[in-house]
């Protein structure tokens, strides 16, 4: 069956274009910063303001990666996070943690509020609920740590909007905004005070000799004093082995227009399957429903399409919509130890700098990281540095995830090797991608609307697992660190920076 072409994500459908004019006179500039999301964005505003030369550089368009495909709530409260945090790293670390993301928070309600952002920014309760009864002592251990944290939240045994739960925690005033309107605008910030924006410009490679300097693909060079990664997955992960600490997982949003009230707050339940929900206003007393989850780890699981499917019936069961406006889907990336990797990418790399896995938590942590290595660069003191920073190994459960995370890894890239499909091109129908078999070879196929084959080699080319298809968006996709290809085996999102091989079926 066809699948009906569904805009994209809501929050990039609906703001503005900014155009860039892609010009750089001079090929050494004070500080490049690769990657034009949250992370990246914000960062670039910040150091234009304390007049450092900065060029921004991204492969696409600007807030066309996870940022333009996330739910953008705003708020400290990640999930049951607290009272595990101080098991696992202490309590000044998950205090540190609940401040930084909490900082973060009041600097974009400040910045909305300063350049008088117009961007659906609203202070909203947070809740985790439940409605499984093994997760009640974990929601109590969490309000615990609330306490013991100082924040200021309560234990609920209903929820504001109609849907089931038998028992919450809630994070009082936090917030949810639109985010690209938000970006667009420090994006005009940052070009009004000569910072240079390079759209469309993938950068294929990074050399480090006495200064970083960036390769592009179209052939250019950049040298640069400063260089910082915030390219989501940073693709030059050799030196710090990041391949080997982090892995990629995708969520589904679904977003179905209501004219009905709606109570406020925003929502995810403690088990699986994910499910999060919110609100954003459209004009004329119509909301918008915000429906996410199905979490799974990039690659691997069961047809993509049947995510969207679940969250689509879950629509329709507690909210009685069926029409679908929206929907979209992204990954984010996670860490051995649950905490952000940002700062120097190695302790032998000072003048290189990264910003990555925030487990689907990036409007704080993404930020957060901004404001870090805004001070790494000016040499300011930061009472967040040593949490984030990645040379950080001292936890046990880290050593742990190594092994299990590369274990993960080994066994994706050996699974991938022995299986041998079982389908042919001929079992392929229009619209529908899946590995076949070629004259004995492994080949991904797709085919398009009007019977037009694709074949490309499955083989990922960062380090060599399999690629699978991605039936929801329509792309090949990594099991071993999330590298995304399209049907023609373009790149769509790293750690690869080369295309699949094509297949030419002559
Ligand atoms: C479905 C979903 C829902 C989420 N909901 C929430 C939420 O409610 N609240 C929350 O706090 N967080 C949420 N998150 C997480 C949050 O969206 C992300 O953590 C955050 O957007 C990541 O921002 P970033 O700047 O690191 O990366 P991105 O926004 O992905 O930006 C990276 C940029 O780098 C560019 N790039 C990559 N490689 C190259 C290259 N080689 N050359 C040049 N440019 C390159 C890309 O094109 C991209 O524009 C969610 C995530 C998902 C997947």
């Amino acid at each position: 069956m066809q699948e009906p072409n569904y805009p994209e994500s809501y929050w990039v459908e609906s703001a503005k274009r900014i155009e860039s004019d892609n010009s750089i006179e001079s090929q050494k500039i004070e500080t490049v910063i690769v990657g034009a999301g949250i992370t990246g964005i914000t960062l670039a505003y910040l150091l234009v303001q304390e007049g450092v030369k900065v060029a921004l550089i991204d492969a696409d368009r600007i807030i066309h990666g996870t940022t333009g495909h996330t739910t953008a709530k705003i708020t400290a409260q990640h999930g049951l996070i607290y009272d595990k945090m101080i098991n696992q790293s202490g309590i000044e670390k998950a205090s540190l943690y609940y401040k930084a993301n909490n900082e973060a928070l009041q600097f974009i309600a400040d910045t909305i509020q300063k350049h008088e952002i117009s961007c659906d920014f609203s202070r909203q309760d947070a809740y985790v609920y439940t409605n499984m009864d093994e997760y009640f002592d974990k929601i109590m251990l969490e309000h615990r740590a609330y306490e013991k944290l100082g924040i200021t939240g309560d234990v609920v045994k209903e929820l504001p909007i109609s849907i089931d739960a038998k028992l919450g925690i809630m994070m009082k005033n936090q917030a949810q905004f639109h985010p690209v309107k938000y970006l667009n605008k420090l994006v005009e910030a940052f070009v009004s005070r000569g910072g240079i924006l390079l759209e469309n410009t993938p950068v294929a490679d990074i050399e480090n000799d006495e200064h970083p300097k960036v390769i592009l693909k179209n052939g250019g060079q950049i040298e640069a004093n400063k260089l910082v990664l915030a390219t989501h997955y940073p693709f030059y992960d050799w030196p710090g082995l990041y391949f080997a600490r982090l892995h990629a997982e995708r969520s589904y949003v679904v977003a179905a227009k209501s004219t009905k009230p709606y109570a406020g707050g925003m929502y995810i339940n403690a088990e699986s399957p994910t499910r999060s929900i919110r609100y954003t206003p459209l004009n004329e007393g119509e909301n918008l429903l915000l429906i996410g989850g199905e979490t799974h780890k990039t690659g691997q699981g069961e047809s993509t399409l049947s995510h969207y499917e679940k969250l689509v019936e879950f629509t329709k069961n507690n909210f009685g919509i069926e029409e679908i406006s929206y929907r979209w889907s992204a990954q984010d990336l996670v860490t051995l130890d649950d905490i952000p990797y940002v700062g120097h990418i190695t302790a032998d790399e000072p003048n290189i700098y990264v910003a990555t896995g925030y487990a689907k938590w990036g409007m704080t942590n993404g930020t957060a990281a901004a404001r870090v290595i805004r001070d790494l660069i000016l040499d300011k003191q930061n009472d967040f540095v040593d949490l984030y920073t990645p040379s950080r190994f001292d936890a046990n459960p880290s050593i742990k995830n190594v092994i299990v995370q590369n274990a993960d890894v080994a066994k994706q890239l050996i699974k991938g090797k022995l299986e041998a499909p079982d389908k042919t091109i001929e079992d392929i129908a229009n619209s529908e991608g899946a590995a076949v078999m070629i004259n004995g070879e492994r080949a991904g196929c797709y085919k398009d609307e009007e019977g037009q084959i694709y074949l490309v080699d499955t083989t990922c080319t960062h380090i060599g697992c399999e690629v699978k298809w991605n039936s929801g968006d329509r792309s090949w996709d990594c099991p071993c660190h999330g590298s995304r290809f399209s049907y023609k085996g373009e790149v769509m999102e790293g750690p690869a920076t080369e295309p699949l091989r094509r297949i030419d079926l002559d």
